[in-house]
């Protein structure tokens, strides 16, 4: 079958949950129709839109669930960026809690340090200025948290762009962070 028209939406996105309810990942909402229209998967959350193909119409898919079992490999990591770690860390200041402006080394890249999970953090204009190039304990700042890689690549990659409200209670299933 062909993608239907879209009618006044179909730029939103859609969550995929697999057989077993576990967040999959995320797809245009139209994408996620044909999923649904190819019965591959079942809509479990419309959104407020619809498409619109001749003369009938669909509602937007928010949140599917895959008919079959996909088994998923456990080691896919995330990227490493402003976005991304922001997230994780609830667009907040590892240091003072302020707002995050900008992303920090804890060991700075000049001293060593890795652009990995375990190295970078959110941190706001002040701190990061403060820091420069030294460790946070040679500035007297203390880190909130040890930064570890997040393990929900799924509800990073919501995060990192809004989770709709009805992606929320399948993405609080599993723990947020490794
Ligand atoms: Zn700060």
């Amino acid at each position: 079958m062909s993608p239907p028209a879209t009618g006044r939406t179909g730029t939103n996105r859609a969550l995929v949950l697999n057989a077993t309810f576990e967040p999959l990942g995320i797809v245009s909402s139209r994408r996620a129709l044909l999923l649904v229209l190819a019965t591959r998967a079942e809509l479990l959350h419309a959104a407020e839109g619809v498409f619109r193909a001749e003369k009938v119409a669909f509602p937007e898919p928010s949140v599917v669930r895959l008919s079959r079992y996909v088994r998923v490999p456990h080691n896919r990591t995330v990227a490493v960026n402003r976005r991304t770690v922001f997230a994780r860390d609830g667009h907040r200041c590892q240091y003072c809690d302020g707002a995050a402006e900008s992303i920090d080394h804890v060991v700075p890249r000049s001293r060593g340090g890795l652009h990995a999970w375990d190295n970078v953090v959110a941190a706001c204009r002040r701190c990061n200025t403060r820091k420069e190039d030294r460790l946070p304990h040679e500035v007297g700042l203390v880190l909130r948290s040890a930064p570890v890689a997040p393990r929900q690549r799924v509800w990073l990659l919501a995060m990192s762009g809004g989770a709709r409200d009805d992606w929320v209670p399948y993405l609080e299933e599993k723990s947020l962070i490794a």
